[in-house]
């Protein structure tokens, strides 16, 4: 679905912070990039999303150019849906209308009801009356996910999703979220620095190093079977 080729992209004179990442994202599944703060990864996922243009290669989904050094499509326009680090929720409007505003699709009278059921499902269904800033750094998190769920696009990005969440709403947030995008057959890239979020969440991951790929497996593969220095050390398993 999604295939990214050759990805390249440098800030200044220090070097590429993306280096010629290669990968795809097949139909109905979820990928994470997983590596150290300052690998790349956000840099990568705001070149998938449109915010960043590429210095070389390219990004396709369902075989539609999206980037390349010629080519951008404006972010509203790539059909994905995405939740970054900083959830970047409408500060105006409730919880309920932050969900509600994107599901032009959905008639006016019925938007409100699917809004609160997928809110819901994120567990922010009580809090569905209060404004952004009455809301905990967590609660947000949940409201910015349901709102980019909400509209099942083909595919959503998702950068640190769960990294204002406690232990335990952690792992039933994972697991709702999981199961959320299978039901609606979405496809999703996450970025995260945990190895433990990327391989309970994931179905293949790719480990990043300083702007480069370094593997990419499922998880049992890059676990068992890492094949750099690296990618063994990065996963606690080099003991
Ligand atoms: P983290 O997990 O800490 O968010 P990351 O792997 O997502 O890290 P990026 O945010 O992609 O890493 O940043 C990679 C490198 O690019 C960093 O060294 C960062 O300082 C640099 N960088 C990112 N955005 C810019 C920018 N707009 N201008 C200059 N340098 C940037």
């Amino acid at each position: 679905l999604l295939t990214v080729k050759n990805l390249t992209k440098s800030f200044d004179e220090s070097g590429p912070v993306v280096d010629g990442l290669d990968f795809t994202v097949r139909e109905d599944e979820i990928f994470a990039l997983l590596g150290p703060s300052g690998c790349g990864k956000t840099t990568c996922l705001r070149l998938i999303a449109g915010f960043e243009r590429a210095d070389r290669g390219s990004v396709e989904i369902a075989g539609k150019l999206l980037e390349s050094p010629d080519h951008h499509i404006a972010p509203q326009n790539r059909g994905i849906g995405f939740v970054f680090q900083d959830y970047a929720l409408f500060p105006h409007l409730s919880a309920l209308e932050n969900v509600a505003f994107g599901l032009t699709d959905i008639p006016k009278h019925k938007r409100n009801v699917y809004a609160e059921e997928v809110l819901c499902r994120t567990g922010m269904g009580d809090y569905k009356d209060r404004s952004p800033n009455e809301l905990s750094g967590g609660q947000q998190q949940r409201v910015a996910l349901a709102r980019a769920i909400a509209p099942k696009p083909k595919f959503v990005l998702l950068d640190e999703p769960f990294s204002n969440l406690d232990a335990m709403l952690r792992d039933s947030m994972r697991k709702e979220v999981r199961s959320i995008l299978k039901k609606a057959g979405m496809s999703a890239l996450l970025v995260t620095h945990d190895q433990e979020e990327a391989l309970s969440f994931a179905d293949r991951i790719a480990v990043m190093n300083d702007g480069k790929i370094e593997q990419i497996g499922t998880p049992e593969e890059v676990y068992y079977q890492p094949k750099t220095k690296f990618v063994a050390q990065f996963l606690g398993r080099t003991n």
